[in-house]
């Protein structure tokens, strides 16, 4: 069997992370039965019935996201609202059926059922007092609305692959209303017809619609339908267990990528967000297609945790391409230095990545780390190293410059040698002559190892910077 899943978000707003995750298990889910079962296929599918909430930004923001996590669908998006009339047939058909009936109801009469389950502290429940009633009976000039005719007795049961097994009175249920009197159909029956139309087999979404999953299979049998498998996954929450808002990073996976996070480590954070292989914490998206089940996702609400995330990203950073991590930084360092990168400077990053990278958690602390090799001359001193080189400290940059420029073959170790000797001979520690120079070749205070990073500048930006210091200050 080819299965089949889908990610159906509502266009209300951004990917959140939740969606994102949702969208990634039914990504890996389908990918896995692709390549190592009998065939996978994972839709897409916009639902935009809500029309006053929905957006074409929004649209545009889970393509985006979607694409930058690589989570790909196949074939063409489906727009929900696009099959509004498909839905109205199904309701048309029950109605013929004899499995859905008419409803004319006044707003009124509504309200006071309302107001009675309200006293008595129970939730509302439409009586179905249209159920058996003679059609005859119609008020003249009211649009009715469908509602289904929900069984009465009995249970309903749902096997879901996470939750369990999860059942319902059906005394609980009303006979809810499928079309409206405008004629647009409800929500639960456009899910329903949507899910049967693209061959979902699958449907894996957050357990904030597990209840939603009992109407759904009420009309499924209705309609004589194969009920999808269902898996509820839970929530995600916030380090502090609170349902997760935006003070705890609900942010939009776009916000993720401004923040200098990989799309390998959100994908990476957000698979062991609610689900496990064993004790490994680092997978690949290979590995991830490789073992993905719905069996091993855990029941229990996964806590947002911004630091795991970080520490997962500078992993993802260290393990990548030094020319993709170039690109991915240029744009930011364009934007802090104010100008493009001259193409000596941006062969002298490529050769410094490495070093570099070794001490970035994200892109941001990446672009940061990148500005000494990037910065163009001359520029100014942070306040730290602006401390470091006052008095004293100066005074060693000095005699340095005028060591470094007398050395004949420019690499780190010969760089080393040289400020080595000159600090056993002014009897002073390796630092102290060190930590100035880098304090005038970098700005800063911290950077990746000082001599490799003059062999990285070569011998004029070397010397250049170090003049620039000398004659400014
Ligand atoms: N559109 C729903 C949402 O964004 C998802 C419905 C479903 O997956 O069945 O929460």
């Amino acid at each position: 069997m080819t299965v089949v899943t889908r990610f159906a978000p509502s266009p209300t707003g951004f990917l959140h992370i939740g969606g994102a995750r949702t969208a990634l298990y039914n990504w890996l889910f389908a990918k896995h039965h692709a390549e190592y079962g009998s065939g996978g296929r994972f839709l897409l599918r916009i639902e935009d019935t809500d029309r006053k909430r929905s957006s074409d930004e929004a649209v545009a923001a889970i393509y985006e996201g979607l694409k930058w996590l690589g989570l790909d669908w196949d074939g063409d998006a489906v727009s929900q609202f696009s099959g509004a009339a498909r839905h109205a047939e199904i309701a048309e058909q029950l109605l013929a059926e004899g499995k859905a009936y008419k409803c004319y109801c006044s707003a009124e009469e509504l309200q006071e059922m309302r107001d009675a389950a309200r006293a008595e502290g129970r939730s509302m429940r439409y009586d179905g007092r249209w159920r058996d009633r003679d059609p005859a009976d119609a008020p003249e000039g009211v649009d009715p609305v469908i509602r289904m005719k929900a069984p009465l007795v009995g249970e309903t049961v749902i096997q879901d692959l996470v939750q369990g097994e999860v059942t319902v009175a059906n005394e609980q249920l009303d006979d809810m209303i499928l079309l409206r009197a405008n004629g647009t159909p409800t929500y639960m029956l456009a899910v329903v017809v949507d899910d049967h139309d693209m061959g979902v087999t699958h449907v894996i979404r957050g357990d904030d619609h597990l209840t939603n999953a009992f109407r759904q299979t009420q009309i499924y049998s209705l309609l004589g339908w194969d009920v999808p498998a269902f898996a509820h996954i839970p929530l995600i929450h916030g380090a502090d267990g609170a349902k997760l808002s935006k003070r705890h990073g609900a942010l939009g996976v776009e916000a993720y990528r401004d923040l200098g996070f990989l799309p390998e480590a959100v994908c990476n954070y957000l698979l062991r967000l609610g689900w496990s292989h064993g004790d490994d914490e680092i997978i690949s998206r290979e590995q991830a297609v490789e073992w993905f089940g719905l069996e091993s996702v855990g029941r229990a609400a996964a806590r947002f945790d911004m630091d795991k995330l970080t520490s997962l990203n500078g992993h993802y950073i260290r393990e990548s391409d030094d020319a993709r991590l170039l690109e991915l930084v240029l744009p930011r360092l364009r934007e802090t230095l104010g100008e493009a990168l001259s193409e000596e400077a941006e062969s002298r990053l490529l050769k410094g990545m490495a070093g570099i990278k070794e001490r970035a958690k994200t892109l941001i602390e990446l672009a940061e780390g990148a500005e000494i090799y990037a910065r163009a001359r001359p520029f100014d001193l942070d306040e730290k190293a602006q401390n470091l080189v006052e008095g004293e400290g100066r005074d060693h940059v000095g005699h340095l410059r005028d060591r470094l420029r007398n050395l004949d073959d420019w690499n780190a170790e010969n760089l080393q040698a040289t400020v080595r000797g000159y600090a056993e001979e002014a009897d002073i520690k390796l630092g102290k002559a060190a930590q100035p120079l880098r304090a005038a070749l970098s700005g800063r205070t911290v950077s990746p190892g000082i001599f490799e990073v003059m062999e990285i500048l070569g011998r004029e930006e070397t010397l250049g910077r170090l003049s620039d210091f000398l004659e400014r200050a």
